[in-house]
């Protein structure tokens, strides 16, 4: 099958290499010729060539995309043409922190307090209610921890409003929470549908560092209710294909803080530690295969981020249980340039590992 993907960038970069032994063959729209994916199908260039969607739709059976912030109208022209999974709602949903949220409330499930704002009054009366300390987080297009003004006194409303430039944003309250995890489905077009275990993750600034799979200690019955607020949200939107779910796990149970319609950061180490990698899935889900295991290869895995720079990279090579996945950008500050996928029999075994690797996490 033609499998066209909307943006080049490391994830569809893995999608492809997951997708060519399934004999699918790959497209990309993107801007430039030295993306990540560039190299991997043919690229239909946007910036010169508006028409080049077009030309992208001609070429390809289904199409998916990488980013929850892909235009829904242009996703919509596509559909008259040929399918786009994840489709409309989710995509729709998913690039709205508002709407994300109000779904949330509208199934049960647990979130954040939070109140959109669009003008200073409206963040004062959103912190009087909601209390302190709240993040402030822009409506749309955050990522990484962008966009985010974490405010811990009422002297702080007018900084935090002036940095959102003006743009819609919300007001959510801060959670306290003892872990952040996440959880990774993959629904098919049949509605099969498959869970990854949950998986821990550190973050750094705002950027994930490390994931550790199975995240550790999870109790069942929390696996299981995280597994419930998934399904119902895959159902809810028609999802077909990968969705992601990131929770913090409090005192009180599960509260989930937000969802991508797509593969995932914290899913990377499903390529070497799952039966079936996300991206592999993900391209099964879309192109009308039956679903792959995503039962764990080992007991333990890690995903380690490269951030900003490669750094000694031989390390990785010279370990047997360490894999290196490098996505050919250029070093630049905070840019994710590739990771590094651990698989263990122990914790020990991991720990040591992660210890071995330590160059590639901040201090
Ligand atoms: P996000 O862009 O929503 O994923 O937020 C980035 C990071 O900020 C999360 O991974 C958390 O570490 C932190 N964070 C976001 N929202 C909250 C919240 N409501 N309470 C506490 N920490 C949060």
């Amino acid at each position: 099958m033609k499998i066209g993907i909307l943006g080049a960038g490391q994830l569809g970069r893995m999608m492809a290499i997951s997708g060519y032994p399934l004999n699918h063959q790959f497209g990309f729209s993107g801007n430039t010729n030295d993306e990540p994916a560039s190299l991997l199908g043919h690229m239909f260039a946007l910036e010169d060539n508006a028409e080049n969607i077009e030309s992208l739709v001609a070429f390809a059976d289904v199409i998916t995309y990488e980013s929850e912030n892909t235009d829904v109208e242009i996703v919509k022209e596509i559909n008259k043409d040929i399918p786009v999974y994840p489709g409309e709602k989710s995509l729709f949903t998913t690039q709205h922190r508002g709407r994300e949220k109000a779904l949330f409330d509208q199934l049960n499930i647990p979130c954040a307090p939070y109140q959109m704002v669009n003008s200073l009054a409206d963040l004062t009366k959103a912190v009087s209610d909601i209390g302190l300390p709240a993040i402030l987080k822009t409506a749309t297009e955050g990522y990484d921890g962008k966009g985010q003004f974490l405010i811990r006194h009422t002297d702080q409303i007018k900084e935090a409003f002036d940095s959102m430039q003006g743009v819609e944003s919300i007001l959510e309250g801060f959670v306290n929470f003892k872990r952040e995890l996440s959880l990774i489905a993959v629904r098919g077009i049949d509605n099969d549908h498959k869970y990854y275990p949950l998986v821990e993750n550190t973050h750094h600034n705002g950027i994930l560092r490390l994931t550790i799979a199975p995240a550790q200690t999870i109790d069942p019955k929390v696996q299981e209710t995280a597994e419930h607020y998934m399904q119902t949200l895959l159902d809810e939107m028609g999802h077909v294909g990968v969705l992601t779910i990131e929770l913090f796990e409090t005192e009180n149970g599960l509260v989930v803080n937000e969802m991508a319609p797509r593969v995932h950061n914290s899913g990377h180490w499903s390529i070497e530690g799952a039966h079936t990698s996300q991206f592999e899935n993900h391209i099964r889900a879309i192109s009308g295969m039956p679903l792959g295991d995503t039962s764990p290869t080992h007991a333990f895995s890690a995903m380690i981020n490269i951030i900003g720079k490669i750094g000694p990279t031989d390390l990785v090579l010279n370990m047997a249980n360490a894999s290196l996945h490098l996505y050919d950008k250029t070093e630049r500050e905070n840019r994710k340039l590739g990771h590094i996928n651990i698989i263990a029999n122990s914790q020990v075994q991991l720990d040591t590992s992660i210890q071995q690797l330590k160059d590639f996490l901040p201090n």
